[in-house]
């Protein structure tokens, strides 16, 4: 491929990717299994769909990997984490909340948990535009929709090693992109970013690292 072409390709992908992450924000979230209110769940939550369901924008080797070995093992290591203490009947969000007075091993697998099911249900293919609503209020926040699609894709670039982009809705009801590091999360009582996520995207290099190696912003 030219190196022209690629490049086109890969914007595609970018916007296409994007468009998808976009319209699943903008639907309202059914209490499901990939809604993680509440304590910990006794069966590790069912991925939304295929292993195959994102391709080309990301290959099926990939999420299966992503799901069944790194997902499923946050939730293991969170559940043995939680165990006959008084979190295993904590709602998560109330964990996060004191998460700066929990050991590593909940901090880390609780966000792990958490944050992938967050990324599962906003994932999907399609295109649309974002509801009336959020399009307003992304405009508000941000000046366009392509002016918050540039803030959010340079807060997943230029988190340093590994981590989250996230848009939330702030405590004093505001849009705001900006990173976690690891498997923190705005919830957390530790996070810079505070508020409620909307959209999510994980930029550990297992996310991506079979399909498109070092080059995390395709
Ligand atoms: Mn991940």
């Amino acid at each position: 491929m030219k190196q022209r072409d690629f490049l086109k390709s890969s914007i595609l992908v970018t916007i296409a990717l994007f468009t998808a992450l976009i319209v699943n924000a903008s639907e309202p979230q059914t209490k499901t299994a990939t809604n993680p209110e509440g304590v910990v769940p006794a069966e590790f939550p069912a991925l939304p769909y295929g292993y195959d369901a994102l391709e080309p924008y990301i290959d099926a080797r990939t999420m299966e990997i992503h799901y069944d070995k790194h997902h499923r093992a946050y939730y293991t290591n969170f559940v043995n984490a939680v165990k006959g203490t008084a979190l295993e009947k904590t709602d998560l969000k109330e964990i996060f909340a004191t998460i700066s007075k929990q050991s590593d091993a909940v901090r880390n697998n609780g966000g792990g948990y958490y944050n992938h099911l967050i990324f599962w249900a906003n994932l999907g293919k399609g295109s649309a535009a974002p509801s009336k609503e959020l399009s307003e209020a992304i405009n508000s926040a941000f000046g366009s929709f392509d002016k918050f699609k540039e803030t959010f894709n340079t807060a997943a670039k230029t988190r340093f090693g590994s981590g989250w982009a996230w848009l939330v809705v702030t405590p004093d009801k505001k849009l705001a992109v900006g990173s976690t590091p690891n498997q923190d999360n705005p919830l957390m009582d530790v996070s810079v970013l505070k508020g409620e996520p909307l959209l999510t995207l994980d930029v550990w290099e297992h996310a991506y690292y079979l399909k498109y190696q070092n080059k995390r912003a395709d």
